[in-house]
C-alpha cells in the first residue's frame, strides 16, 4: 500500500460502517489517487484493467462512492452528465473552468468563492458541508481551441 495515510482514513472509515475490508478497496483507493486529473469510474477501471488488475468494474463503482464518503475524493460534475472524480487527498481545495467547445478543465483557486460560501451560510443560519463552482466558458483564442483547430484540420 502506497499511501498509508490514505489506507488509515479508509480503513477507519470502513470499520465504523462495518463494511468489508479487501484489499481490492485499497487497490482501488491507490490508483485513485494517482491519477492524474478527473477521472469517470469507467476510465479508472479501464486503466486499472491495462495494469493488470483483477478489481471487477462493481468494486471500483462502489469502492469510489465509499472514497468520497470519507472525503479522500471528489466527486465532480462538468455539465456532461458524466459522474467524474479527483483526489483530494492532501490536494488544496479549487473550481473549475470549461471550455464547453473543446472540454479543456483548467483548475483555479479564488479564496473569495470560499468566502461567499461561508459568507452565506452564516447570514441563512447553515453550516457549510460543500459546495461545487463551475465555470462554463468558451476558449478566447479560437486558435488555441481544441475543437476549432480539429475542425479546420479534418
Ligand atoms: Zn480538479
Ligand atoms: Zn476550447
Amino acid at each position: 500500500m502506497k499511501n498509508d495515510q490514505a489506507s488509515d482514513i479508509l480503513r477507519e472509515y470502513l470499520k465504523r460502517e462495518n463494511n468489508r475490508i479487501t484489499p481490492e478497496r485499497f487497490e482501488v483507493l491507490d490508483a485513485a489517487l494517482e491519477f492524474d486529473g478527473h477521472f469517470s469510474a469507467d476510465e479508472l477501471y479501464i486503466s486499472m484493467k491495462n495494469r493488470n488488475s483483477r478489481v471487477s468494474r462493481a468494486t471500483v463503482y462502489k469502492t469510489l462512492e465509499i472514497l468520497a464518503s470519507c472525503d479522500l475524493i471528489s466527486p465532480r460534475n462538468f455539465g456532461d452528465n458524466m459522474k467524474r472524480y479527483e483526489s483530494s487527498f492532501k490536494r488544496q481545495n479549487h473550481d473549475h473552468l470549461i471550455c464547453m467547445d473543446c472540454g479543456r478543465i483548467v483548475e483555479f483557486v479564488n479564496p473569495k468563492i470560499a468566502k461567499i460560501q461561508t459568507d452565506i451560510c452564516d447570514e441563512l443560519g447553515f453550516e457549510p458541508s460543500s459546495y461545487s463552482f463551475n465555470l462554463f466558458t468558451r476558449c478566447k483564442n479560437k486558435k488555441t481551441c481544441k475543437y476549432y483547430n480539429d475542425k479546420t484540420n479534418s
